[in-house]
């Protein structure tokens, strides 16, 4: 006999709460992909991802996580010696350079302070200074600082220039309203793991027109991720190699709630969220690391002097079982990350604005009771439906 297993509560940036639907979907048994009925399903998720990226364009999925789409995004667009601007305002902005880096690409690093949003003018400056640079590249959302970048402002300076504008939309796709066509994006990239309530195993990229037309001259080492000759098989509803079967069933099923949901009404879930979380922060007296421009997708707040994230990160895990994401690098122990993106609801803000009351307790904060889910609460739930 086992005991049951703990209730427990994902309220981290990734990976999120995959629904039970999603899952039961997944649990069908594995078929084989080189077949009509296989082929039938991908050409659904085809389509389905066309909608939520907002493009014309074709959106690959790849059998890797996330950084597996951020790396063909560099190996099938820039050559050795080229020259990108990257955006470094956290954790993830770091991985791009360290991508690049790792190609030979001479990376012009924009470093942000941590928390804050890129301002556009420092790119501009470096563009106009090596008009050679081949691309920009940036989270949409810094997951690790929970900053929002200003991304049609980016758009608006690579457009008409000869330079690709790569996004990282790991935690932005399907959270905020981003049209890769209309904004401008040239490559958009996404992980199945965040928005899209399923677990890690997918990532997803797609590329404009102008970064197709970058592909042809690219010379970096590929192979599994030699896009072009992926895109040739999607187009043909079938993958280049075996494809990750059960986790394409979850994909249509997921894929089906975010467009029965409708992409403004998704939008404004997230926005509302992610607004309750901030008040509930700002009701315990917690800063938020992203004052300026947050991210809808999750709420970073500083904890107050004298108490230590990371061990208040493991209470909430081993006793409350709620699991949120501390700080990395500067703001190891110095910060909290509540994620409200994917399956999530006002009980999930509710749920993490208690936790955080438990924790902040344990550790020392005199009676927090009630003053972050109250401030939070504040927040009128949805119409229904
Ligand atoms: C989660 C995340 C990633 C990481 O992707 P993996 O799936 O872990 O490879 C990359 N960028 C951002 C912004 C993320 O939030």
């Amino acid at each position: 006999m086992t005991p049951a297993p703990q209730k427990r509560y994902l309220l981290a940036p990734g990976p999120t709460p995959v629904p039970e639907e999603v899952l039961l979907a997944m649990a069908a048994p594995t078929i084989h992909h080189r077949t009509p009925q296989f082929e039938a399903m991908v050409g659904e998720v085809r389509d389905g991802l066309k909608q939520v990226w907002q493009t014309e364009q074709d959106v690959l999925v790849l059998a890797s996580s996330g950084t597996g789409a951020m790396e063909a995004s560099v190996v099938n667009t820039l050559s050795p010696g080229d020259v990108a601007i990257v955006v470094n305002a956290g954790k993830f902005g770091e991985r791009w350079t360290k991508i690049c880096r790792g190609y030979g690409i001479e990376v012009e690093e924009i470093e942000v302070e941590w928390g804050e949003a890129v301002d556009p003018a420092a790119v501009e400056a470096i563009l106009q200074r090596r008009p050679e640079v081949r691309a920009v590249l940036v989270q949409a959302s810094e997951t690790s600082t929970t900053v929002l970048h200003p991304i049609e402002d980016l758009a608006a300076l690579t457009r008409d220039r000869d330079t690709l504008l790569i996004v990282d939309g790991i935690t932005s796709v399907g959270v905020v309203d981003m049209p890769m066509d209309r904004t401008g994006i040239d490559i958009l990239v996404s992980g199945s793991q965040k928005a899209f309530m399923l677990p890690p195993g997918l990532a997803f990229v797609a590329f404009s027109e102008k970064a197709w037309k970058a592909s042809e001259s690219a010379t970096l080492p590929k192979f599994y991720f030699d896009l072009a000759r992926e895109r040739a098989s999607q187009q043909k509803n079938t993958t280049a190699y075996t494809p990750a079967i059960n986790l394409m069933y979850g994909l249509r099923k997921a894929l089906g709630f975010m467009l029965c949901e409708g992409l403004p009404e998704l939008f404004a879930r997230h926005d509302r969220l992610a607004r309750a979380t901030r008040a509930g922060a700002r009701g315990l007296g917690l800063p938020l690391v992203a004052e300026k421009s947050p991210s809808p997708a999750a709420t970073g707040v500083f904890l107050p002097d004298g108490v230590p994230g990371g061990d208040l990160q493991k209470y909430l895990r081993n006793a409350v079982g709620v699991e949120v994401a501390g700080g990395q690098d500067r703001f190891k122990g110095r910060i909290l990350r509540l994620a409200h993106l994917g399956h999530v609801g006002p009980f999930d803000v509710v749920t993490g604005m208690a936790a955080l009351e438990f924790g902040l307790s344990r550790f020392g904060v005199e009676a927090p009771w009630g003053r972050g889910v109250a401030a939070a609460e504040g927040f009128p739930p949805p119409a229904t439906r």
